[in-house]
């Protein structure tokens, strides 16, 4: 007779194994010696499979439903990362440790109501971002209030505090993914002096406090190399962490901006970008790490899965954009709702010309056809996320 955790646990095994076997192969072993969260596992996976039945019921109405919401919950930063992404797209605004950006960034209320609507048409994954995410004070008020939702909270892993270490203990349904861009050194140099150490001791204390930790690794010129190798794989597994997001570089220049702006140096070559596919691939065969690489699983998915495919982005202001690097929007979440941002000319026309999704050999599908992103743009009304809040 089964008990009821092992029925959990079995019913999470195949969801998993549904997801993606090696997923499978990663967790199960991480969740038999973490058994405390099985019940929470439970909740996850039967509302894992009600979001599939709301998000099909949703596209029988014709709106497309991503299973993923990206939120870019505060413009704030504690760090001055050279290259910073965020700040390229608009969505880090002023990087002060005390900075308040009431004026700017949505509220608790606005954030909330987000997250509601994204539950209710479906959306089971909230990734949030910024800005740094342990910056917004009530980051862990909406994992506790929608215990059956999964949160992948990407961080630097420098402004966590001591009670949210504790707080987090009670909270299996999120996962924190702390950022590194390699070695010690590697990673101080961009991100600043004893970031690295800093990063690394808030990573092995949740992985002592038995929190489901992983890595975000920006892959460019300057650290493929030590990628190249597993003993950086090695090294972070050996800590506890099990899950990597190896992102190679986007071009930091704004969609709007089109062919005029040069690519950064830091975007890796074709055959860089080759050679680091074929190793990823690699790993995924003999590492006990789960592994997610983009651009190169999505192409893998039949192209970039942005613009509801797969995931939306939510910028602190409220604009409704494809994704974090896109900063395009026709829709501000704060005066529209989230049916009828999804439902856009915008986001419809992206996913409607197929082709402009697809990467050829670019980090970025909407780098890889920038002109015609500028002309969709301004056919469809679209303005720079953020400068209509
Ligand atoms: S921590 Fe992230 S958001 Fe902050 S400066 Fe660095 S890359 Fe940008």
């Amino acid at each position: 007779m089964l008990t009821k955790e092992s029925s959990v646990l079995r019913s999470t095994s195949e969801l998993l194994d549904k997801v993606n076997p090696r997923l499978r192969s990663v967790m199960i072993p991480w969740i038999m010696r973490h058994p405390r969260i099985i019940t929470a596992l439970g909740r996850m996976s039967r509302s894992f499979r009600k979001c599939e039945k709301l998000r099909n019921g949703s596209a029988e109405r014709g709106v497309i439903v991503p299973p993923a919401l990206i939120l870019s919950i505060t413009s704030a930063c504690n760090l001055q990362c050279s290259g910073c992404l965020a700040v390229a797209a608009g969505n880090v605004r002023r990087m002060t440790p005390s900075a308040n950006l009431s004026s700017y960034d949505m509220d608790h209320i606005q954030w909330k109501s987000i997250i509601k609507q994204g539950n209710e048409l479906g959306v089971f994954c909230y990734i949030v971002g910024g800005g740094e995410p342990f910056m917004y004070g009530r980051l862990l008020d909406l994992v506790g209030e929608f215990r059956d939702r999964l949160f992948l909270i990407f961080t630097n892993g420098t402004a966590i505090r001591e009670t949210d270490f504790e707080r987090l203990k009670s909270l299996p349904n999120a996962v924190i993914v702390v950022s590194v861009e390699g070695s010690k050194d590697i990673t101080n140099d961009r991100r600043g002096n004893h970031v690295y150490e800093r990063a690394m001791t808030a990573m092995t204390h949740m992985s002592s406090l038995g929190i489901l930790t992983g890595i975000s690794v920006n892959i460019n010129r300057a650290n493929v190399h030590e990628w190249m190798s597993s003993d950086l794989l090695d090294h972070f597994t050996e800590r506890g962490v099990r899950l990597a997001f190896l992102i190679e570089h986007i071009p930091t220049r704004a969609v709007l901006e089109g062919t005029s702006i040069p690519l950064d140096e830091s975007v890796l070559t074709p055959d860089e970008r080759s050679a680091f596919r074929t190793k990823v691939l690699e790993y995924k065969k003999t590492k006990t790490i789960f592994l997610i690489h983009s651009p190169g699983d999505e192409e893998y998915l039949g192209g970039c899965v942005s613009a509801g495919r797969g995931f939306a982005h939510v910028a602190p202001s409220g604009d409704l954009t494809p994704c974090p690097v896109s900063n395009v929007a026709t829709h501000n979440l704060t005066r529209s709702t989230l049916e009828e941002g999804l439902r856009s000319p915008l986001f419809t026309e992206i996913r409607a010309n197929e082709h402009l999704l697809e990467t050829e050999g670019m980090p970025c599908a909407l780098f890889a056809h920038p002109d015609e992103v500028v002309e969709l743009a301004e056919r469809v009304g679209a303005y720079r996320a953020g400068e209509r809040s």
